[in-house]
C-alpha cells in the first residue's frame, strides 16, 4: 500500500503554451516598466486591483479555458498555467479574480443552473464581477461538517442566517458562495444535509466586518447573515449535495502554482543579489530551492493534466499543497537568514521590504485552503494508515 504511485506523470507543456508565454512577459514587461503595479510576494491574496484583472480580462486572460459562450477562450489548461505561472512570478497584482476564477467558475460550470452560468461565467471572465468563499466558520474550519449557518426553505428561496469567517475579500467581492446547513440537524451521516448559495454581498442583513493581518492589512472579514434572503435560482446544484461540491472544488484550490509560487519575487530578488555578491552558502541555497521548486512545478503540471481529464486527484492535490507551502515557508526563513545585513539606519531596499512583508504573510500559507495537518490526515487516509 505504501509505495502505491501517486498519479505524477510528467506532461510537457504543448508549444503554444510556450508561445503564450513569451506574450504574456511582454504585456508584463510592458505594465512593469510603466509602473502600474508594485510587484508583492502572495500577490494572489494581497494583490487587490480590480482595474488589473481587467486589463488580463481583455487579453483574454482569465477564464480562459471556459466555453466561449460563457465568456471563455476555450484555450488548454497549460496555457492558463503558463498564464498564472508568469503572473505570479513577477507578482503580479491578481487577487481580486483569483479565488473565484480557479474554483467558483468551474464550481458553477459543473453544477450551476443555466441561469447561474449565463449570468455570472461571463461577467467574471470579464472581471466585472468578484467572488469571495464563504466556507469557514468560528467553529468549523477544518471540520467543515461542524457548519452552523443555516438556510431555510421558504417561497421563492431560502433565508440565511449565521456566521462565515476569514472570508477573503469579502469586503471587496460582490458575491460570496455560502455553503450551510439547509437538512435536518444531527443526521446519521454528518456531510448530508449542506447546500451551496449564490449570495449577492449587497443583500440587506449583510454585515462584513473587518479582521486585521497582523501586518495591519485588511484582507479578511467576518461576515454575518441576518434573515438574508436568496432565490432559488441561486442555488448551485441540488440541495444536500453542497458536500461532495466543495470536496470538488478542493482539486483546483490546492494544486495550483500559487501553492509554492507565492514567495517567487523573494527567491528571485535573491538571485540578483547572488549574481552582485556570489556568496558560496548563497549559491548552495538557491540551488536546493531551485531544484524542489522544479519539482513541485512539474507535479502541480501532472495534477493539471489528471484535472483536465475530470479526475478528481484529492491526494495529489493535498501532497501538492503539503510540500508546496512548507517550501514557501522554508524559502521565506532561507531568504532571510542570506540577505544582505543593513544597520538600522540604513533605507530599506525593495528586496528589505519585500523580504518584510513575506515574512508577515508566511505564517498563513500552511493553514489557507486546509491545514498540513489535515492534508496529512488525507494523504495518510489513502494509504490505509487511518
Ligand atoms: C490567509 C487565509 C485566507 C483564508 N481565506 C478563507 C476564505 O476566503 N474563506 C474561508 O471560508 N476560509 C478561509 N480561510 C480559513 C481557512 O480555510 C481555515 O483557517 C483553515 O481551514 C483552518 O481552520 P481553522 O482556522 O478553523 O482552524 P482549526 O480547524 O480550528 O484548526 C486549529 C489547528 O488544529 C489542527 N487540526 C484541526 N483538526 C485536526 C485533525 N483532525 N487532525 C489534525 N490536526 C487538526 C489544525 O491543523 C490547526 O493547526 C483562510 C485562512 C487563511 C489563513
Amino acid at each position: 500500500m505504501i509505495f502505491q504511485d501517486p498519479g505524477f506523470s510528467l506532461p510537457e507543456l504543448p508549444a503554444a503554451a510556450e508561445a503564450l508565454r513569451e506574450e504574456v512577459r511582454g504585456f508584463l514587461d510592458v505594465e512593469l516598466k510603466a509602473g502600474s503595479f508594485e510587484p508583492c510576494c502572495n500577490a494572489w491574496m494581497d494583490g487587490h486591483e480590480p482595474e488589473f484583472s481587467r486589463k488580463l480580462a481583455r487579453r483574454g486572460w482569465i477564464g480562459m479555458t471556459w466555453p466561449r459562450k460563457y465568456g471563455g477562450q476555450e484555450r488548454s489548461v497549460f496555457e492558463n498555467f503558463v498564464v498564472n505561472e508568469e503572473l505570479l512570478a513577477v507578482g503580479a497584482p491578481v487577487a481580486a479574480h483569483w479565488a473565484g476564477v480557479r474554483q467558483t467558475g468551474p464550481l458553477l460550470m459543473r453544477f450551476g443552473n443555466d441561469a447561474i452560468k449565463d449570468f455570472f461565467l461571463a461577467r467574471m471572465a470579464r472581471a466585472e464581477i468578484f467572488f469571495s468563499i464563504g466556507l469557514s466558520e468560528p467553529d468549523a474550519g477544518s471540520d467543515l461538517a461542524q457548519v452552523r449557518t443555516r438556510a431555510r426553505r421558504i417561497d421563492g428561496g431560502w433565508v440565511i442566517n449565521g456566521r462565515k469567517i476569514w472570508s477573503s475579500g469579502a469586503h471587496r467581492a460582490d458575491f460570496m458562495v455560502v455553503f450551510c446547513r439547509t437538512g435536518a440537524e444531527g443526521e446519521a451521516d454528518r456531510r448530508a444535509g449542506f447546500s451551496q448559495l449564490i449570495v449577492d454581498l449587497k443583500a440587506p442583513g449583510i454585515t462584513i466586518r473587518p479582521i486585521y493581518m497582523m501586518s495591519g492589512a485588511h484582507h479578511f472579514n467576518e461576515t454575518i447573515f441576518d434573515d438574508v434572503f436568496v432565490a432559488d435560482d441561486r442555488l448551485i446544484g441540488k440541495p444536500g449535495e453542497g458536500w461532495s461540491q466543495v470536496v470538488s472544488e478542493l482539486g483546483y484550490e490546492r494544486s495550483g502554482p500559487e501553492r509554492f509560487m507565492s514567495i517567487f519575487p523573494l527567491l528571485a530578488g535573491l538571485v540578483r543579489i547572488a549574481a552582485a555578491d556570489p556568496e558560496l552558502r548563497r549559491i548552495v541555497a538557491l540551488g536546493q530551492l531551485t531544484a524542489r521548486l522544479w519539482t513541485l512545478r512539474r507535479m502541480s503540471i501532472a495534477l493539471l493534466a489528471l484535472l483536465a481529464k475530470g479526475e478528481s486527484p484529492e491526494v495529489e492535490a493535498a501532497l501538492v499543497k503539503d510540500l508546496g507551502t512548507r517550501f514557501e515557508r522554508e524559502t521565506v526563513e532561507i531568504v532571510r537568514g542570506l540577505a544582505p545585513p543593513r544597520s538600522s539606519d540604513e533605507p530599506a531596499s525593495e528586496f528589505d521590504v519585500l523580504l518584510a512583508k513575506c515574512m508577515l504573510a508566511a505564517p498563513a500559507f500552511t493553514l489557507r485552503g486546509g491545514t498540513n495537518e489535515i492534508l496529512r490526515n488525507v494523504i495518510a487516509r489513502s494509504l490505509g494508515l487511518r
